[in-house]
C-alpha cells in the first residue's frame, strides 16, 4: 500500500526499552531489572492514587466526563487560572501534537534547541513542517532570537528544563525573550513552554520557576505545558495539561479527540495533585540521590551537565563509547538512555531510589574500570 509521502521522512519514536523486553533478551527476572531510562518516578505512585483508581474501577463501562470538571477545577485552583484557560491531554505529548496541527502546515517552520525533546520535530514532520534547530545543543536565547528573525517560525519550543540534557533557563531571561517574540511577531508566533520538569527545577532554584498564571498575565501567544508523568508518578496513566489564554485553548479544542483522557486517568491525576507530600518527598530524594551521580562523575573524570530535573546526563569522552556502556549495563539488567540517537556520545540516567542507585553506580564503576 502507498502511504502519504510525508511518512517517508518520519522517524518512529524510540521509547526507553520496556522491562519485559530486557527480561526476554537477557533471561533476567523482573526483580533483577532497573529501569532508569524514561524519567519515571522511581518511588512509584502515591498510595492515594492507587486507592482512587480502585475506588473508581467500576466506572469502566461509561465514557469519561468529557468536561474533565474535577481535574480542571483542581488545576485552576492550584495555578490560579480559570478552567477555560486549560486543556487536558493524553500526556502533554498530545497537547504538543495539537499545537502543531493548530499552527503549522507544510510551509511552516518550527524552532527548537539543538538537542531537545524528540517529539517536537516528529509531530512537526507529521504535518509536513520544517524544524530548525539552534546550533547550540542547550538553550541559547540569543541564537533563538536570531533564528526567529531569520525564519519567522510558527512555533518556538522552549523546554525549561530541557530533556535530555537537564539544563534550565531562568525565569527572567525567558520572560525577556517572550516579550521580544510577542512584540516582534505581533502575537503570531506561538511559544510552547514545556515545563515537564518544572517541579524539580523550581525546588532546586527558585529563579527557574515559571508560573502559568504569570504567563497568562503577560503573554497572549504562549502556552505552558505540564505533565503528571514525571514528579507526580503517573507515567502509565497518560495525563498532561496546557495553560494558555482562551483563544489558544479554544483552537486546540477543535482538534482534540473526544474522551481523550480516561476516567481512571482523570481520577488518578486528581489524587496525585492533592498528595503534595508525596511529590515533595519525591523531589527531595531525587536531589539527594543526584549528588551521588555527580560525585561519581567527578571521581571518574566524567563530564556531566548540572541538572534541574530527575535525570543526569553524562557526556563521554574517548575511549568511552555510549553504546558499549549502555549494552554492558543492559546485560546486567540496567536500562538507561543512550543519546547516540541525538548524535551525542552521552547517556541520560534517570535518578533512581537509593537502592537502585547503589547498584547502578557499582555496575558503572566496574564498566568504566574495565575500559582502562
Ligand atoms: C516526559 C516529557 C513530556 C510529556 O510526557 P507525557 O507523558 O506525554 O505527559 C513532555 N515534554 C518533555 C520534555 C518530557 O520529558
Amino acid at each position: 500500500m502507498e502511504f502519504s509521502q510525508r511518512l517517508e521522512s518520519i522517524p518512529t519514536y524510540e521509547a526507553g526499552k520496556p522491562i519485559e523486553e530486557v527480561m526476554r533478551t537477557f533471561g533476567l527476572k523482573e526483580g533483577d531489572i532497573i529501569k532508569l531510562a524514561s524519567n519515571e518516578n522511581p518511588y512509584g505512585t502515591s498510595p492515594r492514587v492507587i486507592e482512587a483508581i480502585q475506588a473508581n474501577a467500576h466506572k469502566a463501562a461509561l465514557y469519561p466526563d468529557d468536561s474533565m470538571y474535577a481535574l480542571k477545577s483542581l488545576l485552576a485552583k492550584r495555578f490560579n487560572i480559570s478552567q477555560e484557560q486549560c486543556i487536558i491531554g493524553s500526556g502533554s505529548d498530545q497537547i504538543i501534537e495539537l499545537c502543531l496541527h493548530a499552527k503549522a502546515d507544510p510551509n511552516s517552520v518550527i524552532l527548537t534547541a539543538g538537542t531537545t525533546f524528540a517529539m517536537y520535530a516528529i509531530y512537526a514532520k507529521q504535518v509536513g513542517a520544517t524544524t530548525i534547530c539552534t546550533s547550540s545543543s542547550t538553550h541559547n536565547l540569543a541564537e533563538f532570537y536570531e533564528s526567529f528573525l531569520a525564519y519567522k517560525p510558527s512555533i518556538i519550543f522552549l523546554c525549561v528544563p530541557n530533556n535530555p540534557l537537564g539544563e534550565c533557563l531562568g525565569r527572567d531571561e525567558v520572560f525577556a525573550f517572550l516579550e521580544k517574540i510577542q512584540k516582534e511577531s505581533q502575537g503570531q508566533t506561538l511559544v510552547v513552554l514545556d515545563g515537564a520538569y518544572q517541579e524539580f527545577a523550581s525546588y532546586k532554584d527558585k529563579s527557574k520557576q515559571i508560573l502559568p498564571s504569570e504567563i497568562l498575565e503577560r503573554f497572549s501567544n504562549v502556552i505552558y505545558l505540564g505533565t503528571f508523568s514525571k514528579a507526580y508518578g503517573l507515567g502509565g496513566m497518560r495525563v498532561g495539561y496546557g495553560v494558555a489564554n482562551q483563544e489558544i485553548i479554544q483552537a486546540l479544542y477543535k482538534l482534540r479527540p473526544p474522551f481523550n483522557v480516561t476516567t481512571l486517568s482523570l481520577v488518578a491525576a486528581c489524587a496525585a495533585l492533592e498528595d503534595e507530600a508525596f511529590v515533595r518527598q519525591t523531589i527531595e530524594q531525587n536531589f539527594e540521590q543526584m549528588c551521588r551521580y555527580e560525585k561519581f562523575a567527578e571521581s571518574n573524570n566524567i563530564r556531566y551537565i548540572p541538572s534541574f530535573t530527575n535525570f543526569i546526563t553524562y557526556v563521554l569522552d574517548a575511549p568511552y563509547q555510549v553504546d558499549k556502556i549502555s549494552e554492558a549495563l543492559l546485560a546486567q539488567g540496567v536500562i538507561i538512555r543512550s543519546l547516540a540517537s541525538y548524535k551525542m556520545n552521552a547517556m541520560r540516567i534517570t535518578i533512581g531510589t537509593q537502592a537502585q542507585n547503589t547498584k547502578v553506580l557499582s555496575i558503572l564503576e566496574r564498566i568504566f574500570c574495565e575500559y582502562a
